[in-house]
């Protein structure tokens, strides 16, 4: 029996394992479904140790690490709850966290990268990213060697940092714009030659690898919890925990309600919240005003089949939207309490809970995973030299030729 097949949500029809989305429907996502029901851990290292969840048929040695969770004192009691599970990803030594970009992006790179091997890819592939995603990707496309194209807001390039000495298969393009033009103009590259797309929320081995978080929590604190808290821009972690989730629920095993999802935004800039709530929080000036602009997302896959409106109705889950001062108090007290440091955009997530306690919306002894994105960032900068990735080009989002400009030079470069 194969270890797994990818289906349309729409349709129900079987797809080509790799493909991106349903050769019938564009509005649905496609799911993995894997033949084995029940999550068994393997000793494989990092990520690989969700292996059988994974749509993969073989692993990265090197470079991949996990999610590590943990039963909160501090944070717990200064919030007045029992049962508050941290899903910690990024760099932790101390608790053998080893998410070596600090975000739980690295839980997309390397499965979505390890297919790209076993399809014997050759092309470029194309990330369009406000920062960790690129960051993420150039990680594990410097060890595996595969070429890569990042395209970045040129404001984001200070986040493309790298413990590597050689980065050499990889392209820093900077584009003068927002998150969305280096998403536009990505995409017209991605559907050049010799080009390929990794596709965002529709890859499943991004949702799949960012739902081992839910595997973590779940493995480490036995139970399926109440409650699942997560700061979004896309919401696909939290498309990618649910369908977790359902996963482990159908395993029996770890109980059969899926957690209620509570996803939070940051104020001015919070484009799920408005969809979700028919009001609209979006300034005109985002990402400016935004408390971490990697969550500014302009397109999130909200109403696709099987996205991010799904998975709140199917959960009973909701949407949050915190101020810029709640989120610094929350990631104050986050890293005092719990001893390490964030990424901001994870102190949303704190924020989020503090204003789910306030609301009565979670109960004192309710099972909570406050799914901590990204962190330990200063602690790496104690062990490793983070060195900026030189900047392969720089272009203007309403310059005629960027595109033409960049798939000469990357092809130049990095073409096979
Ligand atoms: C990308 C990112 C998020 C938001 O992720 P979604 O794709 O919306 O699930 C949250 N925190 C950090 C640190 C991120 O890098």
């Amino acid at each position: 029996m194969d270890k797994y097949s990818v289906k349309c949500l729409q349709c129900g029809e079987v797809q080509d394992p790799y493909s991106l989305a349903c050769s019938q429907s564009d509005d649905s996502l496609i799911r993995t479904y894997y033949s084995s029901e029940q999550l068994e851990p393997t000793d494989m290292p990092g990520i690989w140790r969700y292996y059988n969840w994974l749509p993969v048929e073989d692993i990265i040695e090197e470079g991949s690490g996990r999610t590590v969770t943990y039963k909160s004192e501090k944070l717990a009691s200064a919030l007045g709850l029992t049962n508050l599970w941290v899903a910690f990803n990024g760099y932790w030594p101390e608790k053998d966290a080893y998410l070596m970009t600090c975000t739980f992006k690295d839980l997309e790179s390397f499965p979505t990268m390890q297919r790209l091997r076993e399809q014997d890819e050759k092309r470029v592939m194309v990330v369009a990213s406000a920062g960790n995603t690129a960051r993420a990707f150039a990680h594990a496309c410097s060890i595996t060697g595969q070429p890569l194209l990042l395209v970045v807001p040129e404001e984001s390039a200070h986040r493309l940092w790298t413990t590597h000495d050689d980065n050499s298969s990889v392209c820093l393009v900077t584009v003068k714009g927002d998150y969305f033009d280096a998403i536009t103009l990505a995409g017209k590259i991605a559907a050049r030659d010799g080009f390929v797309n990794e596709g965002g929320a529709k890859n499943v081995a991004r949702r799949d690898g960012m739902g081992t978080v839910m595997l973590d929590a779940v493995l480490t604190s036995g139970n399926l919890p109440d409650h699942y808290f997560q700061a979004v821009g896309s919401g696909t972690g939290g498309i990618s925990a649910w369908e977790a989730s359902m996963r482990l629920a159908a395993d029996g095993r770890f109980g059969n309600t899926v957690p209620k999802l509570h996803l939070g935004q940051s104020l001015p800039c919070a484009p799920l919240y408005s969809l979700w709530k028919g009001s609209d929080a979006v300034d005109a000036a985002c990402p400016d005003g935004i408390y971490d602009d990697v969550l500014f997302n302009r397109k999130p896959p909200f109403a696709v089949k099987g996205g991010v409106k799904d998975a709140l109705e199917a959960t009973d889950g909701d949407i949050y939207a915190v101020s810029k001062q709640e989120a610094a108090d929350a990631q104050e007290l986050f890293e005092s309490s719990e001893g390490i440091d964030l990424i901001p955009a994870a102190a949303v997530a704190v924020a989020t809970l503090m204003q789910a306690v306030e609301a009565g919306k979670v109960k004192a002894d309710d099972r909570i995973v406050l799914n901590i994105t990204g962190g330990g960032q200063k602690r790496l900068a104690e062990d490793y030299e983070l060195k900026l990735l030189p900047v392969f080009l720089s272009v203007s989002a309403d310059d005629e030729d960027a595109e033409d400009r960049i798939v000469t030079a990357v092809m130049e470069k990095l073409g096979a």
